[in-house]
């Protein structure tokens, strides 16, 4: 096992990240920009250093900064969390070339991934369905059309390199195709250094649906069955759970076989997620991140596993230490994504905590890096706080998460905490009937 650990993020995951490593006894090292000089994650680290100023491009996305602090620090190895450079394959490269272990995947696999167009590519020849689409890169309106017109319209113009519901434009009407074309391939140079474009026929009413997968270096794959993470606006997800209300025992065997059997032959190795869209009953490959996802918790709580730790005891080389016939999912799982933003026109309100009381009793898990007297820094992603709430029915999930959403008290600034409220009170969302659309009509007509 490690001794040492290199935490390359900051707020909830870096706690998290933290956590398990205290349980595995593996000290660990906090980095952090100096706006981050008095957060959660740096004063429970046993060793912090702080790596350069407060914009992301200068500290936390700086991989120079990073490998000193883990050289200076004797860490043996960097998790990487979520977002920053998680999913940076010449960072994963570099970590192994400077004698680090990374907790994450292969260099080559994060690559492939992480061009949408590749990792359709690598997914359809693996026989699993991908959202008919483009075979490769679309740069001319002739192509376009063409494409279009033989799906129906509307479809949606994918950036290879998009990330975070960003790089996205859907198009209704075959006047607008040209133009949206234009547009997405210049804001892809711009947002993503890469202007490669593809197009996807737009499905209208898709659930998100998503396999978690373990896989050590031995050959052994599980997957820990799904999450449903429809519930989204601007294509960022909202709200989470697991497993989803609108799979069936069947159509859950048969995904995660399916995801199963594409990252052994894929020779993948650590945690992985592929992503669906199911509709009609059938599901379509958009993408996969290589990487733990923020959502994680509510597989978790219902596998009664921590994936941090079977990440990191990946890393050093362990078997999965059980199999797939011992994976049990028990009861169900919500997850509420907690933005300090305006809950009606969601710009971000960072600003000091001046109030902090979070919600417990059995059941209720919360990820939050917040204090009371903390100060939300103005320059990182807006969300502060997850709210986990476990039961052994969906019903009483649901029940548990209203009363607990109810106590969460954060004073001072503004939250999507009334937003949730709202959502756990709306038949849609009670009933499971929601698709991936739905939320973005909710909000207008509740807001
Ligand atoms: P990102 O990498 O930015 O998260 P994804 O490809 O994972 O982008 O898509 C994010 C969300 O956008 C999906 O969960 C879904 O709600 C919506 N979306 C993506 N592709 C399609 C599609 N072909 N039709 C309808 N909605 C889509």
């Amino acid at each position: 096992m490690f001794e040492k650990v290199l935490i390359a993020n900051r707020g909830e995951i870096a706690l998290r990240i933290h956590r398990a490593c205290h349980e595995l006894g593996i000290a660990t090292v906090a980095v952090h920009s100096t706006a981050d000089a008095d957060a959660m994650h740096v004063r429970l680290a046993d060793e912090s250093v702080c790596i350069g100023p407060p914009l992301a491009r200068d500290s936390y996305l700086n991989a120079h900064a990073i490998l000193s602090a883990a050289t200076i620090t004797g860490a043996e190895a960097i998790h990487p969390g979520y977002g920053f450079l998680s999913e940076n394959a010449d960072f994963a490269a570099m970590v192994e070339e400077h004698g680090f272990v990374f907790i994450g995947p292969a260099p080559e696999h994060i690559r492939m991934m992480g061009d949408k167009i590749m990792a359709r590519r690598a997914i359809a020849g693996l026989g699993i369905p991908v959202v008919p689409g483009t075979g490769g890169p679309v740069s001319d309106a002739g192509a376009a059309q063409q494409f279009a017109d033989s799906v129906g319209y509307p479809v949606l113009i994918k950036a290879a390199g998009g990330g975070g519901g960003r790089g996205m434009k859907v198009v209704a009407d075959p006047g607008d195709l040209a133009e949206g074309l234009k547009l997405t391939r210049a804001e892809a140079a711009s947002s993503f250094g890469n202007d490669a474009v593809y197009i996807e026929k737009y499905l209208s009413h898709p659930r998100h649906i998503e396999v978690q997968v373990l896989a050590d270096v031995h050959g052994n794959v599980v997957h820990l069955g799904e999450r449903d993470c429809s519930l989204q606006r601007s294509h960022q997800k909202v709200v989470e759970e697991c497993l989803s209300p609108s799979l069936n025992a069947g159509q859950r065997d048969e995904l995660g076989a399916m995801a199963c059997k594409a990252l052994a032959q894929l020779g993948y190795r650590n945690a992985g997620t592929l992503e669906f869209l199911f509709e009609d009953g059938r599901f379509y490959f958009i993408e996969m991140n290589t990487r733990l996802q923020v959502e994680h918790p509510v597989t978790e709580m219902v596998c009664g596993l921590d994936l941090v730790r079977e990440q990191i005891r990946i890393a050093t080389g362990a078997p999965i230490p059980f199999r797939q016939d011992q994976v049990n999912f028990n009861g169900h799982a919500i997850e509420c994504r907690i933005n300090a933003e305006d809950p009606q026109t969601f710009r971000p309100s960072p600003g000091r905590i001046n109030e902090y009381h979070p919600p417990g009793g059995l059941g209720v898990r919360v990820d939050s890096a917040l204090y009371s007297g903390y100060r939300v820094p103005p320059y990182y992603d807006s969300m502060v706080a997850k709210l986990i709430v476990h039961g052994t029915t969906r019903n009483e999930c649901l029940m548990r998460l209203r009363r607990s959403l109810d106590e969460y008290v954060i004073g001072g600034i503004e939250t999507t905490l009334p937003l949730h409220r709202r959502l756990v009170r709306a038949a849609e969302f009670i009933d499971g009937t929601y698709d991936v659309h739905w939320l973005e009509k909710f909000v207008g007509r509740a807001g």
